[in-house]
């Protein structure tokens, strides 16, 4: 059993039929329940629960005290290499871009390592493209252990292993792990992924099963918006959400909502989600997955940003660069993957956090 038999089972489900029949009652009594089906899910994501935003958003500050309380937790990316041989049309690392590529040297990861370790930051997200024969495991697990030396939580972004490759993280440090499968939709997947690894829709939908069966104690998961229908998207992310959280008891299920930004290339986004679809969208989340841990990134804006703490997002990254070396030697940075739409440095992030009467968690764990 794997999260593709769920996918597949809704193969033929007519979601714009369902979506089109969403009754008013429906999304009333779908936001009157504790647990939620997929049916309730169904309908708080639908056009009509548009005109439900306010309760959805009272109930979804509600769930999000009870199980996190008034708590932000914060992470800052941090990218080793932008070398990438895959062919994803939207991401400024296409291999086939044009771009300042650049991979940091292990005494440049201890840098920036430094750098970041002036903030308060507790917890750094690792990320690269994909490019084994330039930042093979050997280059992560060395990274990851000069990360270690000045950081509790290490966390990866990078591309979908084998559970082997992921014990061997975890025992270099690595505690968490996210993966986007971008898009859900196999036609669309194969129309924006035309060369290299991530070809494998497969491979990469059963990563983070591999990683909670390695052991990570924190998976992430979303699909990237603009790429397949949106409505459609939110609902298998919270499927595969509820699938990992209802299988893997011991692991830490949470969820991001990456909406596609400028990048090189000027993709632009196939099905866009708007403000107001994208506020709904990550409280029918809260609803439908209480205690997921739910990252909205620096790709949303500061107002944006300061508004979702108060609506069920629980983690924000802060001070972000999405160029390897932007945190040492900006001036001969490579290119960046996006555009940031949250400019404010590490400081002003915790302010707003504390602005707004909420507490900034730098730390919740550490292995001992
Ligand atoms: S999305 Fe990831 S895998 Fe695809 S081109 Fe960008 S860095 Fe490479």
């Amino acid at each position: 059993m794997s999260f593709y038999d769920t996918i597949k089972e809704y193969e033929t489900f007519d979601f714009d039929g369902y979506f089109a029949n969403v009754t008013v009652g429906d999304v009333e009594r779908s936001l009157g329940r504790d647990r939620l089906d997929w049916r309730d899910f169904l309908n708080l994501l639908s056009v009509k629960a548009q005109a439900y935003l306010e309760p959805m958003a009272r109930k979804s500050r509600r769930l999000t005290i009870q199980y996190f309380g008034r708590t932000i937790s914060l992470y800052v990316p941090l990218y080793l290499s932008n070398y990438c041989n895959n062919e994803c049309i939207y991401c400024g690392f296409n291999r086939t871009n044009r771009i300042k590529r650049r991979k940091l040297t292990l005494e440049e990861i201890d840098l920036e390592a430094l750098a970041i370790s002036g903030t308060e930051m507790k917890h750094i997200l690792v990320l690269t493209g994909e490019a084994p024969d330039i930042t093979p495991i050997d280059y992560i697990v060395d990274a990851v252990g000069i990360i270690k030396k000045r950081f509790p939580s290490v966390s990866i972004e990078v591309f979908p292993m084998e559970e082997a490759e992921y014990l061997r993280l975890k025992q270099a440090g690595v505690d968490g792990m996210t993966i986007y499968q971008e898009t859900y939709d196999q036609e669309v997947y194969s129309k924006v992924h035309l060369a290299g690894r991530k070809t494998d829709y497969l491979f990469r939908l059963d990563a983070p099963e591999r990683a909670a069966k390695a052991g990570l104690r924190t998976i992430s998961i979303g699909t990237l918006f603009g790429l397949g229908e949106k409505r459609k998207e939110a609902f298998l992310t919270g499927m595969h959400a509820r699938y990992l959280e209802d299988k893997y008891l011991d692991t830490e299920i949470g969820l991001s909502l990456p909406r596609i930004n400028p990048a090189e290339g000027a993709f632009q986004p196939y099905d866009p989600v708007d403000d107001k679809t994208f506020v709904q969208f990550l409280m029918a989340y809260r609803l439908f997955m209480p205690r997921a841990a739910i990252s909205v990134s620096t790709r949303e804006k500061a107002e944006m940003r300061d508004h979702l703490m108060f609506l069920g997002a629980t983690r924000l990254s802060a001070g972000s660069r999405t160029d390897v070396g932007g945190y040492t030697q900006p001036a001969t940075a490579s290119t960046a993957q996006f555009d940031i739409s949250d400019m404010r440095d590490v400081a002003e992030t915790i302010q707003a956090i504390r602005d707004r009467g909420l507490q900034p968690v730098f730390k919740d764990w550490e292995l001992i």
